[in-house]
């Protein structure tokens, strides 16, 4: 899929920054299966397509890694969950540079956050920013900060977060978007909400980003607009999010993951929301990730097979 034949134009400037993108590695040492929608899964396969997009990062000397989250999948062996987080950790850490990870549900399923943070070198929340270079910063959230999976049985955000299930969905299986239409499908377990702290924090970066004329990337796992995604994989509160995001013009682009599918759409107020590809859909000898480099004015995708290339001119 390609967004635009505009390679031409961004490639022959110099990029303010380059990093490389891959989600939902989804890793798991068990046979190929299937989505919940009959979509084919190859679990193993996916490691190959991680360690091909390391040695294209390294090969491209991209400045850092962003990791969409869900490294591992939800169906890997209980008893082999923290030996396959570490293989795919490990793999990761062949990139020459850093390596930025969000968490994703497939994470939590397997690992509890004490445990799952610490071997993605996530300190404190697993909310967090950073500037590689000061024109530039990143602002990772996380969508699981009340969420039903990852915490204590007794955690206020996981009560929190089952409290808005049972309002808003009616199904016995919280994990079913059953009867729910448009964006309401949005509310199921496996997603989650940005908590209040969090809210708090993010207009705090991006008024000192704005104070600082930065272009800013928002990175979370969770799609934040309906447009670019399938309504049952957005963010809980991705209105509120948006809400605070608006009242600034230093958001340029948001990046998300979670859908398993590219998808894009460019908002009311400019900002771009792009959608990347799984790894762990690509069938033997394929791959998606990407390198991504941001200029003054614009961001360009450089996708591989299922992850499509793409120019993004900030508003
Ligand atoms: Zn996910």
């Amino acid at each position: 899929m390609s967004y635009g034949n505009v390679i031409v134009g961004a490639q022959g400037k110099q990029p303010l920054v380059s990093f490389g993108v891959i989600s939902d590695v989804q890793y798991a040492d068990i046979p190929d299966g299937r989505s919940f929608l009959g979509v084919p899964r190859y679990y193993r396969h996916s490691l190959l397509v991680l360690q091909r997009a390391v040695r294209s990062w390294n090969e491209k000397k991209v400045n850092f890694v962003i990791n969409f989250g869900d490294i591992i999948d939800g169906f890997c062996p209980k008893e082999k969950s923290l030996s396959a987080t570490e293989k795919v950790v490990g793999e990761f850490s062949n990139f020459c540079g850093d390596v930025y990870h969000m968490i994703g549900n497939h994470c939590l399923y397997n690992l509890p956050r004490e445990k799952l943070l610490p071997l993605l070198s996530i300190d404190g929340h697993a909310y967090y920013d950073f500037s590689p270079v000061p024109e530039v910063r990143f602002v990772v959230l996380d969508g699981y900060d009340i969420s039903a999976i990852g915490w204590p049985e007794d955690h206020p955000n996981r009560l929190k977060a089952i409290d808005i299930l049972k309002e808003n969905n009616p199904n016995v299986d919280k994990n079913s978007p059953e009867g729910l239409v448009g964006p309401p499908r949005r509310f199921v377990q496996f997603n989650g909400a940005v908590g209040e702290e969090q809210m708090e924090w993010l207009d705090c970066v991006l008024q000192d980003a704005t104070k600082s004329n930065q272009r800013v990337v928002v990175c979370s796992h969770l799609p934040l607009d309906p447009r670019a995604t399938s309504f049952a994989a957005l963010l809980w509160n991705y209105e509120e999010v948006m809400e605070v995001v608006h009242r600034y013009s230093c958001v340029k682009v948001c990046l998300a993951g979670h859908t398993h599918r590219d998808g894009y759409v460019m908002d009311s107020r400019g900002v771009h929301h792009r959608v990347l590809a799984a790894a762990l859909e690509c069938p033997p000898g394929s791959d998606a990730f990407g390198s991504v480099d941001i200029f003054d004015d614009s961001l360009f995708v450089s996708g591989t097979d299922r992850m499509g290339d793409q120019e993004m001119v900030f508003n």
